[in-house]
């Protein structure tokens, strides 16, 4: 499947600062619709309901697999995290940008159904940055944080099959490069073809 609008898909171990980038793009750029999954996680902090993720138990998880709801879902620490049809289609079909902040084999499966899919993995600087980032947040104990820097590994093994890598040392830089990458996409032949029709008309470019 094509789809009309970009298809950004961003993937990083956690505590690479993958949501603060994707949030700070949405600031800036009105034309990126981010999607809101389904997770059987407890909604943290001060989370929302149909804002952050919406929160389902496992059963009705089970269900929406069972009727082919998602586009995509993975178990990722224990959970399980799903892309809807429904969180997505409508937006696509209308040609708007859409980013999927998901996890590794998320991306990969939104891969295989969407050829155009734009992959893009966040990497923090190093192993030392990345524990202190986790530490930092506080949100972890010392457990569940070497829980986590054993899955980043895992993870990191398949940065190779993205298409775009962004190293988030300093976070202005890092920012810079994702708004360079959607840039990018949409200064793509079919992309400005799409949007500059009449241009393209008028100087009888098919
Ligand atoms: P968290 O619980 O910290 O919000 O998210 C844990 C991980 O699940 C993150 O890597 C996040 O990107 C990923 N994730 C969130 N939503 C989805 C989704 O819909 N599908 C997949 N495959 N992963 C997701």
């Amino acid at each position: 499947m094509d789809t009309l609008g970009n298809l950004f898909v961003v993937a990083a171990p956690s505590g690479s600062g993958k949501s603060s980038l994707v949030k700070a793009l949405m600031e800036v750029d009105v034309g990126v619709a981010p999607s809101v999954s389904h997770t059987t996680r407890a909604p943290r902090g001060q989370e929302k309901d149909g804002r952050e993720y919406f929160f389902v138990d496992r059963a009705t998880f089970d269900r929406m697999i069972e009727a082919g709801d998602f586009f995509e879902w993975a178990q990722v620490h224990g959970n399980r995290y799903g892309t809807s049809r429904q969180a997505i289609a409508a937006r696509m079909q209308a040609g708007g940008d859409v980013v999927l902040e998901i996890d590794w084999q998320g991306a990969l499966q939104i891969r295989r159904l969407f050829a155009n899919a734009i992959l893009i993995f966040v990497l923090p600087p190093s192993w030392d940055e990345l524990r202190a980032r986790l530490q930092r947040r506080g949100e972890d104990s010392d457990e569940v944080i070497e829980l986590r820097l054993a899955n980043a590994r895992e993870e990191l093994a398949q940065v190779n099959q993205f298409d775009y890598v962004i190293i988030n040392e300093v976070f202005e830089r890092a920012l810079f490069d994702l708004k360079a990458i959607v840039h990018a996409q949409r200064l793509r032949f079919s992309a400005q073809k799409r949007v500059h029709a009449d241009t393209f008309k008028a100087l009888d470019i098919d």
